[in-house]
């Protein structure tokens, strides 16, 4: 049977991820209020944007709770981008922190502004070789135990994996590799 995943759809990349996933075959289903939540998906994807804003968002329609009730109970959940934010535990140049189901600390905007932002290749654990674009993107600048490091980029952490949690700080759906959305179909 075909898989069927959630994908947050408050703002953001949440349609890249969407047509990815149609390539392999993946049905999805937009979670955009909390009635969305009460359906049944196999895993779930925060996609990239302004964690600010999904942060926000996430609250004042009544998702944060019961997403981050999924997660904690293993719901295999992917985060880029924004979507890392969103799980990570704390954020070091942000007061704000939202589902905190991830123990990693992340550094958000560290590559500095929209003109910065780059593309590069680099090798994925479990993965192989991946092609990173990054868009004023987060790292990773300390996890806690149990987490596995996935890859770095210039010394800082760009992948890493917490049980069925996965978070990247680069946009493989802009691209058509689907490595990355095919390691985290098999979680
Ligand atoms: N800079 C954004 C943030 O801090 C993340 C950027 C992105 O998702 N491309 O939330």
């Amino acid at each position: 049977m075909s898989k069927k995943i959630a994908v947050l759809a408050l703002q953001g990349a949440f349609i890249e991820h969407e047509r990815l996933l149609a390539t392999l075959g993946v049905t999805t289903v937009e979670l955009r209020q909390s009635q969305d939540v009460l359906q049944s998906y196999d895993g779930l994807i925060l996609p990239g944007g302004e964690s600010t804003v999904q942060g926000k968002l996430l609250r004042d329609m009544h998702m944060l709770e019961p997403l981050r009730e999924q997660i904690t109970q293993g719901l295999p959940t992917f985060g880029t981008c924004a979507g890392m934010i969103l799980l990570s535990e704390s954020t070091t140049n942000d007061r704000r922190s939202h589902l905190q189901t991830m123990p990693i600390t992340v550094k958000r905007n560290a590559y500095g502004r929209q003109s910065s932002s780059f593309i590069t290749t680099a090798s994925v654990t479990h993965v192989g070789m991946v092609p990173m674009h990054f868009i004023r993107a987060p790292y990773i600048e300390s996890v806690g135990s149990d987490v596995e490091v996935l890859a770095t980029v210039d010394d800082m952490i760009v992948a890493a994996q917490y049980k069925k949690q996965l978070a990247v700080s680069f946009h493989p759906e802009v691209t058509d590799h689907t490595a990355m959305h095919e390691y985290f179909l098999s979680l």
